[in-house]
């Protein structure tokens, strides 16, 4: 809503000199006429018919702008800006009486919920409307461009007691990628043939963020910046109800709520009812319009950092809304029924559902109030506590997820809780020491106890995504689940700065996290050599585990600034530094042992492309520049025949399918590495390694007479129970628990205990000659989660982390996946590791 103050000002003289009753009409009239003779809709602004073209997201800006302009029901504002500069925004759309009164209303809500002090009775609703979570699902923005215009124009009843909050583009970068790309490469007119290289969009297609991250699976982890920006937004707001507008497959009719098991037990009876309410709403016009539709098969609602999920445990009502369309869509295809799918239609589709939610938010008031509150009551949960302890580096990382949900947390600085033990898997006691406390006696306890509780309640294992995400696992820390309150009684530790030493032989820091990575490689950025011990080290009395950094004075003897320089880095990252007088150690090992090796800045190369997986080199990219800030060279798989190998050390190889890899180029490969080249290679990349001559590598497959068995007597699974029979052989994201070698220098800086998510039931061999770092022996042993007991079996005695030898280098296993969507805190130095930690004779 702007106006023009020039012309506002010249009419208001002539307006005061009006009688009343001429006033009153001619407020009306200039409302009506001065806001809405200038607004356009989409077709006209954009100067073609909705649907025939795709809009740019600068394009879809603009119109909103205009609106914001044009009318008195929309206000437009800006929440960031996406990695590639371009804008995140959100328009709230309500009647000017609620838009006069917006701080109040936004404050009686989150009074309402408790999250703020006071007391409310709110007569708002407030409904929020994320578009294109999903690039390349490119209806969404083309939709939120029409719902906002219709719903101002024909619906304004609607906002008499609804606000709503539209947020036209979540994922910028990944539309526009797709939109260029398609714009680039269509036919005129369109083809809408399944052929036509307009709906084969090239790796890594327009899903995905910048760092090719799914925004839709970073809701409750915050790792991009979209997502980081938008929740601040969000938790200003904490909206009633939430829509994520996606689409599916061209063949699937629309889908909408309510959505498919399992559902997370901390969902109330009512977040279920609602789901029915809204979704027969959306039938009514569906119907009467003849479009097909379904519900309730699938889109589970368990992994909270959906767009869905992660609004249920704050209290709304979240949906998924699906359209048939997205990357391989365009403007029209013909699908496999034979019936032409086109932009315009997805655009009416999306258009009618969001519309249709408001009517029912605009219906339900009160109760959505009522509910709303009731649903930040946490009195009834099972755990009221959880008191966590561990590596400080681990709990800092944690406690910024917490900061960003803005779940309130405490630490406890001694004593003994009691309840679920996570390292033991039973009931006990244990003594702490600065443990992080975090309770469900807060309006965000229930989104607190979906991210800790130990095991999550499964209805069906039939689900979407992972079933297991644990937190204190993930990050690697031991810890109470208790059904007793436990209250905090401190407050954080705070570093304080350290000073250089100039008597110190040398100075030693310790080796356990990203945070200590992070200092290695500004160290190793600012020509500051280091040294890692193999070996424990004893100095003055202080103990440091293996991989401990030694900086020493005689390695930086050209280095005049050496003591001043090294601390204004360990400042920077928080490091502690014990500084020798001697390199001489209490007991073994000297600065100068041969177990302490130099460290060297490893000229790493990551392959990307077609072939890869973009989630998978994404995490990595995103790790090196954003977490590590260290540089390497992305290599297309294009151009894996022309690498001139010689000018790496560390070749890493994400998740992907190999089968790219001509016989030419693993020879290559071979050869560097036997010159002392290092791969590692990450989940389905050990696929390249299956088999091969010298890699020891071999995949643990069931047992062929248990095969035999069971063809011989025939498949007598009844046809309706395919579905859950083939659960026996999944894994859909579990925890489980595996032993580490940490005298390798793979697992330096971990515990023996490691606790690994496994996606999948892929199976290595004990390696016979290389060294097998992490590994199941025995029966597998899942902590949290869903695992069939097929996929269990064939696990048993498998790798998870291994390193084979081969001439003067070596490739690194690693089975399961160490980043996972960056939240796995506990895997980020096995991969650290791998790229730096190698001895001299490694
Ligand atoms: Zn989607």
């Amino acid at each position: 809503m702007t106006v023009n103050l020039k012309s506002f000002f010249s009419f208001r003289a002539y307006f005061y000199a009006l009688p009343m009753t001429k006033k009153f009409s001619f407020l009306f009239l200039f409302l009506s006429f001065t806001f809405y003779a200038q607004l356009q809709s989409p077709s006209d602004f954009l100067g073609y018919e909705l649907g025939t073209e795709f809009t740019r997201h600068a394009e879809v800006v603009a119109y909103f702008e205009h609106v914001a302009k044009e009318s008195p029901n929309v206000i437009y504002k800006d929440y960031g800006k996406t990695y590639e500069r371009r804008r995140l925004t959100y328009a709230i759309v309500s009647s000017q009486e609620n838009l006069q009164h917006l701080e109040a209303i936004r404050t009686d809500n989150l009074k309402n919920a408790g999250l703020i002090s006071g007391t409310s009775q709110p007569e708002k609703t407030i409904v929020w409307l994320s578009y294109n979570v999903h690039g390349n699902e490119a209806s969404c923005s083309e939709a939120a461009m029409n719902t906002v215009y219709k719903l101002i124009t024909e619906h304004p009843e609607y906002l008499k007691d609804v606000i709503v909050i539209m947020d036209p583009g979540v994922n910028p970068d990944g539309r526009d990628r797709y939109v260029h790309w398609y714009n680039q490469i269509r036919a005129i007119p369109y083809n809408a043939s399944q052929d036509a290289a307009e709906h084969h969009e090239p790796w890594p297609a327009g899903r995905p963020n910048h760092y090719l991250f799914d925004l839709n699976r970073d809701w409750v982890w915050a790792s991009q910046i979209e997502t980081q920006q938008r929740l601040k937004i969000y938790n200003q707001w904490m909206p009633h109800i939430h829509v994520d507008f996606h689409e599916q497959f061209i063949n699937n009719p629309y889908y909408f709520a309510p959505g498919a098991e399992p559902y997370h037990e901390m969902l109330t009876p009512w977040q279920r009812d609602f789901q029915h309410t809204i979704g027969k709403n959306n039938a009514k016009y569906f119907d009467l319009n003849g479009w097909l539709y379904f519900t309730r098969e699938s889109f589970d609602l368990l992994y909270p950092s959906y767009g869905d999920t992660y609004p249920l445990f704050n209290g709304a009502i979240g949906m998924t809304y699906e359209q048939a369309g997205h990357g391989m869509a365009g403007l029209g295809i013909i699908n496999d029924e034979d019936i032409e799918l086109t932009l315009v239609d997805r655009i009416a589709h999306h258009t009618t559902t969001g519309l249709s939610t408001i009517e029912v938010a605009s219906k339900n008031v009160e109760r959505l109030n009522d509910e709303f509150r009731a649903f930040f009551k946490n009195d009834k949960l099972k755990y009221k506590s959880f008191i966590l302890q561990g590596n400080p580096d681990h709990i800092k990382a944690l406690t910024e997820i917490l900061d960003r949900q803005e779940i309130k947390y405490g630490f406890l600085s001694k004593g003994k809780v009691k309840g679920f033990n996570y390292k033991t898997g039973k009931n006990g006691t244990i003594d702490v020491l600065n443990a992080l406390v975090i309770d469900t006696d807060q309006p965000k306890g229930k989104m607190v106890h979906v991210l800790f509780e130990p095991q999550t309640h499964l209805t069906t294992p039939l689900t979407y995504d992972i079933t297991a995400w644990s937190l204190p696992y993930a990050f690697g820390l031991d810890g109470i689940a208790s059904t007793t309150k436990v209250s905090a009684n401190d407050s954080s530790e705070i570093y304080s700065e350290i000073q250089p030493d100039a008597r110190a032989a040398g100075y030693i820091s310790k080796w356990n996290s990203v945070q200590d990575a992070q200092f290695l490689t500004a160290l190793l950025q600012n020509g500051i050599k280091v040294r890692f011990s193999e070996n424990e080290l004893s100095f003055g009395g202080n103990e440091f585990g293996r991989g401990s950094l030694i900086i020493t004075r005689s390695d930086n003897k050209t280095n005049e600034n050496f003591d001043q320089q090294l601390i204004q880095i360990a400042n920077k990252y928080k490091r502690k530094l014990y500084a020798s007088p001697t390199s001489y150690a209490d007991v073994l090992t000297d600065f100068g042992s041969q177990y302490v090796h130099l460290l060297k800045n490893k000229k790493v190369a990551i392959l990307m492309g077609e072939g890869i997986s973009s989630l998978n080199y994404g995490q990595l990219w995103h790790f090196f520049e954003k977490e590590l800030k260290y540089p390497f060279t992305a290599i297309n798989t294009r151009n894996i025949n022309q690498i001139h190998w010689t000018d790496y050390d560390v070749l890493i190889l994400p998740d992907g399918n190999y089968t790219f890899v001509t016989e030419e180029v693993f020879a290559d490969i071979d050869r560097w590495i036997a010159g002392g080249g290092r791969v590692i290679a990450l989940q389905n990349a050990l696929s390249l390694f299956n088999e091969k001559d010298g890699f020891e590598l071999q995949k643990n497959n069931v047992d062929e007479d248990d095969e035999g068995e069971k063809s011989k007597e025939g498949n007598l699974t009844p046809y309706a129970e395919r579905e859950m029979h083939g659960t026996k052989n999944f894994i859909t994201g579990s925890i489980f628990k595996i032993k580490l070698d940490t005298t390798h220098p793979l697992a330096f800086g971990l515990n023996e205990d490691y606790y690994s998510l496994k996606l999948g039931s892929d199976s290595y061999k004990f390696l016979k000659e290389g060294y097998n770092v992490g590994y199941i022996k025995g029966d597998a042993q899942v902590v949290s989660g869903f695992a069939g007991e097929d996929a269990k079996e064939k696990l048993k005695n498998s790798i998870v982390f291994a390193e084979a030898k081969k001439g003067k280098g070596s490739v690194i296993y690693l089975v399961d996946d160490v980043l996972f969507r960056t939240f796995w805190q506990n895997g980020k130095l096995i991969l650290v590791n791998s790229v730096f930690m190698t001895p001299k004779d490694f």
